[in-house]
């Protein structure tokens, strides 16, 4: 294998320890009895309108800052659409646009004694969807506690600076302590707080091309 080089970037999410939900004053906790947590806000009943949790956006600008990025002096929540059931009001109230939060920043990780600059394309804030729970007679049920749970997104930079599974599992340990003692995220992975999506490829050592990219 030592002629084939991986190329690494990294997606997570962080449920942010806040009180309330990203857009209304629902208590953002884990577990409890399903749909208890939930109001016309965060199930998207129609004439309900969102207010942002203040408390959030304070978390990513922290976080953004750890991070060393730019912040966006401006910044846009869009409405991602698409159908699905754990997602009542068909879209999810997002930053994909131009302007997340925190941007260009980087992150350093110890690696066997070496020091590896992650740099980090864009920080940005969304909300968390609803759960499907898949049950033994065949029937799937939903649970909206978590739905509007806010959720903030780290996305490293591309070109990929992570090569290796060991930078890749240093990264996400490094940013994990981070987030841990900002006080920004619990980092409890066994709950779905912090959950990551590598994007992976591989190509010929010293090619200037990618290869065909695969998200796990
Ligand atoms: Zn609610």
């Amino acid at each position: 294998m030592a002629e084939w080089e991986a190329c690494i970037g990294m997606e997570v999410h962080a449920e942010l320890l806040t009180e309330s939900k990203m857009f209304c004053s629902c208590a953002n906790a884990f577990g409890g009895e399903p749909n208890t947590r939930c109001c016309p806000v965060c199930t998207g009943m129609p004439g309900s309108l969102p207010v942002m949790n203040k408390r959030a956006v304070e978390m990513v600008l922290r976080t953004a800052l750890a991070l060393n990025c730019e912040i966006s002096m401006t910044s846009i929540f869009h409405r991602k659409n698409y159908f699905y059931p754990d997602l009542p009001k068909n879209y999810q109230i997002s930053q994909y646009g131009d302007t997340p939060i925190g941007k260009r920043g980087w992150l350093v990780v110890l690696v066997n004694g070496r020091l590896v600059r992650v740099h980090i394309r864009r920080v940005h804030l969304e909300e968390d969807t609803g759960k499907l729970f898949h049950l033994p007679t065949g029937e799937s049920a939903v649970d909206y506690n978590r739905s509007g749970v806010p959720l903030m997104e780290i996305v490293t930079e591309f070109p990929p600076d992570m090569h290796t599974a060991e930078e890749a599992r240093a990264y996400l340990e490094t940013l994990r302590s981070v987030l841990v003692y900002l006080g920004v995220c619990d980092g409890r992975m066994e709950q779905g707080s912090l959950r990551c999506e590598p994007n992976l490829s591989v190509r010929p050592r010293g090619s200037d091309t990618f290869g065909v990219k695969t998200e796990l």
